[in-house]
């Protein structure tokens, strides 16, 4: 008889969801995670009253009222409408792409001739059946727009030509024929108040927590622990790479206190021009409407994910599919360990997909012990 039932490798959502409701269900489970802290990717550090969002801009939403009702169960989110800018050459633009942005760009008032010229872009670029994300792009808003707001923009993120990228990420855009800035088209958005540690610290309420702990640096004796393991680090590394690497973006942050109450008037700025080195700002005050004398902001260096790095965003291209797939068989055999979450699944999950996963796992494990 092991001592838990549970041990759960990384304290991200997906961990502390999943160590939560086996918890409920009179489970004992231990949480450990190689950070210093819990939370993975949604952890905020506090600097002069202001929650940081230490690794990238976290927004919420979703379109599941089951999942706004549980995470509104920990935490009471506020009304905020994620409505960033683009910054080409000097001149802002509305995303994401919306009549503002056309009427910006063209000068253009009527949605029809925005859906003619829209129409004419894409006839002349040929891009009836996209098979990449470039033609995608061209086939979702035109080469203007692809051309000024997208090609810089998304090669510097992916540090890859779109023509090699796949079509799915750009198909997270909305575009939209009303003048309307909101980036979501989700029923549910919010940021929660006082940031989202809460939201983590509410989950992991009454659960074992072990930060500063390696799963790999002790894999034998923590295996140990417990009957059964939920691992939510990188596939690859769990079988030590021995299919090589699954490639990852990485990301470096550069954070700045100013001593002026507003830099930027908005939470996010993308810059679209591939010449810039970062894709966007942050000025985190925003997200909570704050009131500081004082403000932060964040300049986002993409990078390719090297062994030291955090890995951010899977690239989910065809070769890194193929190779996900050799290592996902050998996942498949595992009668002890449940994998889940972004890196494991190798998913590029929104929040409220990595919770409804670890709900759904639950769900399905729980009549099997
Ligand atoms: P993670 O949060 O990555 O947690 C995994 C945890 O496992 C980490 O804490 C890690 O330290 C730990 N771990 C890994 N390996 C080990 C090991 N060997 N031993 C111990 N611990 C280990 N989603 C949205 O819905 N809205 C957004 O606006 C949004 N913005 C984003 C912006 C950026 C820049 C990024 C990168 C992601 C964004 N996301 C957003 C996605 C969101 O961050 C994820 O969906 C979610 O946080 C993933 O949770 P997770 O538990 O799967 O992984
Ligand atoms: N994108 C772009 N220009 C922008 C914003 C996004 O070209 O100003 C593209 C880019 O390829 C990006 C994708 O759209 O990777 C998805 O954007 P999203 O904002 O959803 O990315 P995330 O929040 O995950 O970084």
């Amino acid at each position: 008889m092991k001592e838990y039932d549970f041990l759960i490798v990384g304290s991200g959502l997906y961990g502390a969801v999943f160590a939560r409701e086996m918890t409920n269900l009179g489970k004992k489970c231990i949480v450990i995670d190689k950070r210093s802290h819990t939370g993975g990717n949604i952890y905020c550090e506090n600097t002069e009253g202001i929650n940081i969002h230490k690794y990238g801009p976290h927004i919420f939403h979703t379109n599941d009222k089951k999942i706004w009702d549980y995470v509104n169960s920990y935490v009471e989110f506020n009304n905020f409408i994620y409505s960033p800018l683009a910054n080409y050459k000097e001149s802002l633009y509305n995303l994401p792409f919306n009549m503002n942005t056309f009427y910006q760009l063209w000068n253009i008032k009527s949605p029809v001739e925005v859906a003619e010229k829209i129409k004419n872009q894409v006839e002349i670029a040929g891009c009836i059946k996209p098979s990449n994300l470039e033609e995608q792009a061209i086939n979702m808003v035109g080469k203007d727009i692809y051309e000024i707001l997208i090609k810089g923009y998304t090669e510097k993120q992916w540090g890859r030509k779109a023509i090699d990228l796949p079509t799915f990420i750009i198909k997270r855009l909305p575009v939209r024929l009303t003048f309307d800035n909101n980036y979501f088209t989700d029923k549910y958005q919010g940021i929660p108040i006082g940031g989202y540690n809460k939201l983590i610290e509410g989950l992991l309420a009454g659960i074992e927590v072990r930060t500063g702990v390696d799963f790999f640096k002790d894999r034998y004796e923590l295996s140990k622990l417990a009957n059964r393991i939920v691992y939510t680090g990188k596939l690859d590394e769990f079988y030590n790479y021995k299919f090589g690497y699954l490639e990852y973006r990485s990301l470096r942050f550069e954070h700045e206190y100013m001593n002026i109450p507003n830099y930027q008037g908005v939470s996010v700025i993308n810059f679209t021009e591939k010449t810039i080195p970062y894709t966007r700002i942050i000025e985190h005050k925003h997200f909570e409407f704050g009131k500081q004398t004082g403000t932060v902001i964040t300049k986002e260096y993409p990078q390719e994910w090297k062994p030291g790095l955090e890995a951010y965003y899977p690239i989910n291209d065809v070769n890194n599919t193929n190779r996900f797939g050799q290592y996902n068989e050998l996942a498949k055999s595992e009668r002890h360990v449940i994998f889940g979450g972004r890196l494991a699944e190798y998913k590029y999950y929104d929040m409220h997909q990595v919770i409804a996963a670890a709900l759904t796992k639950v769900k399905t494990i729980k009549d099997t012990f």
